[in-house]
């Protein structure tokens, strides 16, 4: 799993602009600073890095809307809620509608 992050980091490269090898990323709407009651909402990066939900096999890859680092990276569905996944290199908020 290590060696994925590894990975990621290096295409992702020092400017913060993922190289496109990895088929389509959609990018996150963000939004501002929650209140402070949605603030149990948002999930952060368990394990270094900027990929907050790292699923398997799934065909569901997300990227910060401002500065595109990966956030959910071949995630199902099922695997994503309603939250706000935090983006730990730039600061920003990307909140997740469910799709239905
Ligand atoms: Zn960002």
């Amino acid at each position: 799993m290590t060696s994925h992050l590894a990975v990621t980091e290096t295409l992702l490269g020092g400017c913060g602009r993922p190289v496109d090898t990895m088929g389509m990323r959609i990018k996150v709407n963000v939004v501002p600073e929650p209140p402070p009651r949605r603030r149990r909402d948002i999930r952060y990066p368990e394990r270094g890095g900027t990929v907050v939900v790292e699923g398997s096999f799934g065909d569901i890859d997300l990227e910060c809307g401002v500065c595109g680092s990966q956030l959910v990276r071949t995630a199902h569905e099922w695997q994503l809620g309603n939250e706000i996944l935090a983006c730990t290199r730039c600061s920003a908020y990307n909140e997740l509608s469910r799709r239905r």
